[in-house]
């Protein structure tokens, strides 16, 4: 689940930003594996005739089976545990019984917390034979993710992330999302620093071991503009146009980055 962009994305100004012990990382490893079963589940069970609903239940019905509790159901008044946002649809999307049709891309975003802490990833899926340019847009986004997650090194700072992720994006003639970011996490879902996937490299607040963020790249085959539906929740883009969304929630060590939400499967 992504956070509503602030007004001024890179000053440190008022953040709290609280670093994790090493045993804390570990524990946000174990929410992160269950966040990744799930997924890999998911992704196994897309295809046409089933319904985001029936994904939701799916969802559920793991999280439940581990012991964890979905993170996004009652999250502001999120009605579900999983989001489904399909083709125009950018995130935070309602599952719903409308079977997925062939061609469609659905992005599924998902999150737990698990003995005190949270995690949070997301993939967009293909539901059967999809169009190239839908092939290219999800490519690029997942690929945006990693080049901003190569960049969450102690030493550089947020814009470096930033700038790795609209770079990547922009450059293969695709827009980043604005009005909705990433986050920090730990003991709450959203935390400090809000993470955009726009701005420039050199800025914002230094990156420190113990630092754990999800990294979420929201990425527009046409214009950067969204609205949100009048559900209040889901939101979609202005020009119609596809969207696609990759999200890990990684931690920043003395090692270099460490994604926590990995599929290993
Ligand atoms: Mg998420
Ligand atoms: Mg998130």
């Amino acid at each position: 689940m992504s956070e509503f962009a602030p007004k001024d994305t890179c000053g440190a100004i008022n953040q709290m930003i609280i670093l994790k012990s090493p045993e804390e990382i570990k524990k946000m490893g174990e929410s992160n594996a269950i966040v990744a079963e799930v997924l890999t589940g998911l992704k196994e069970r897309v295809r046409p005739g089933v319904t985001t609903l029936e994904l939701n239940e799916y969802a559920e019905a793991v999280t439940q089976k581990k012991g964890a509790k979905p993170a996004f159901k009652g999250y502001g008044g999120f009605p579900f545990a999983l989001c489904s946002s399909v083709n125009s649809e950018v995130v935070h999307g309602f599952p719903s019984d409308r079977p997925l049709e062939e061609g469609d891309i659905v992005s599924l975003d998902y999150g737990v917390c698990y003995g005190g802490y949270y995690g949070d990833s997301a993939i967009t899926v293909a539901v059967g034979r999809i169009s190239a340019s839908a092939v290219r847009l999800m490519k690029l986004t997942e690929e945006s993710l990693y080049r901003g997650i190569e960049k969450a090194k102690k030493g550089n700072r947020l814009g470096d992330i930033s700038f790795a992720v609209q770079s990547c994006v922009e450059n293969a003639g695709f827009s980043v999302v604005r009005d909705y970011v990433g986050h920090g996490i730990g003991s709450d879902l959203h935390e400090d620093p809000p993470v955009p996937n726009f701005g420039m490299s050199g800025r914002g607040v230094k990156l420190r071991a113990g630092m754990v963020i999800a990294i979420e790249p929201m990425v527009n085959e046409g214009s950067y503009k969204v609205r949100t539906k009048s559900d209040g929740w889901t939101v979609v883009t202005d020009d119609g146009g596809l969207s696609a969304h990759f999200e890990h929630t990684i931690a920043v060590t003395e090692d270099g980055p460490v994604i926590l939400s990995s599929r290993r499967a």
